[in-house]
């Protein structure tokens, strides 16, 4: 899906920003370093002193005076950086700040052959504003590997969660590789959408392409824009967003209203993502019976024979945080 042109201002406002705020922070760093190690300032000007007196002598005829330069610039460069690390500072701390290394936070990459290619963090931007991707980021908040805790499950139940953490933690780790999808299943609140939620953490972290729906609200804007006839494109936008994401996340399946037209959305997703070789992951309440029950075979067969099944089980873990606060 296109962003509009309002959307498209609002990120580079962002960009903005980010580019002050951390221009405003080197700057703090740099009269800091000033402040506290004597002579760093007069090194630092000395250095642009020495390239002005470099440019002049060039200009009178001394073809040499670059080499000249050369050497004593490189050896300001190092006692800055000896001063600095002997007061305790990191050697990178006068370093530019970047929040994106790869773009320098102007959301395009630097590239000769494809000059203005959007760097990962815009397209994230961009995947953001246009499909109301607020959950997921509520979600990964406080739910990611760090606060991963063992504590509510006992049993069968822990010995489950255990072989479903090894398993989205595998996920993560060879998701560059190898091609498998998940799928979590079983009672309300014993970390479905955890799990998932971690899952997303990692890989956003890692500048993949991660969408995440709700089943209800992928399946109400697969309609919106399917019985809208003049929104085909966007239609095909989106539809072309679900099938290539790198990761497509459909939280809570099931709790939709179940139809023809959702049983087979579901199985053209399943199925061209499979095609694609792209890794999907899908949490939900229903049991295997009830899957089967609710939609149709191929959805059925897709998901059982592609997906790693994970069944965890166990007390209300929601319900529990509520009664303990
Ligand atoms: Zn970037």
């Amino acid at each position: 899906m296109a962003l509009t042109d309002q959307q498209y201002h609002d990120i580079m406002r962002q960009y903005e920003q980010i580019r002050y705020q951390n221009a405003k922070e080197s700057e703090r760093r740099r009269e800091e370093v000033y402040r506290k190690i004597p002579g760093y300032e007069e090194l630092d000007r000395s250095i642009g002193g020495a390239a002005l007196k470099t440019l002049h002598n060039l200009l009178e005829g001394d073809t040499a005076a670059i080499d000249s330069m050369h050497d004593e610039v490189r050896e300001k460069l190092q006692r800055k950086k000896a001063l600095l690390t002997e007061a305790g500072f990191p050697a990178d701390y006068l370093e530019p700040i970047y929040q994106c290394a790869a773009c320098k936070d102007t959301g395009y990459l630097n590239d000769t052959v494809y000059p203005r290619q959007k760097c990962s963090c815009m397209r994230q931007k961009e995947i953001a504003l246009l499909y109301a991707q607020s959950q997921i980021q509520e979600l990964i908040a406080k739910e990611n590997f760090s606060t991963l805790s063992y504590a509510y499950y006992k049993g069968e139940d822990l010995d489950r969660f255990r072989g479903a953490v090894k398993i989205s933690e595998d996920f993560v780790q060879n998701f560059e590789h190898d091609y498998h999808n998940l799928f979590f299943y079983g009672t309300v609140g014993t970390g479905k959408s955890f799990l998932s939620g971690c899952i997303a953490n990692e890989l956003l972290q890692q500048g993949h392409f991660v969408l995440y729906f709700s089943s209800i609200r992928l399946f109400e804007q697969l309609a919106n824009y399917t019985f809208a006839n003049n929104e085909r494109q966007p239609l095909s936008d989106l539809q072309n967003d679900i099938h290539n994401c790198d990761l497509l996340i459909i939280d809570d399946l099931g709790t939709e209203m179940t139809n023809s037209f959702t049983s087979t959305q579901l199985f053209n997703c399943l199925n061209e993502r499979h095609l694609r070789h792209k890794a999907t992951i899908i949490s939900t309440n229903l049991s295997l019976e009830e899957l089967q029950d609710r939609y149709s075979d191929r959805v059925f067969s897709r998901i059982t024979g592609n997906y790693i099944l994970c069944k965890l089980s166990g007390q209300d873990i929601r319900m529990c945080k509520k009664l303990s606060n």
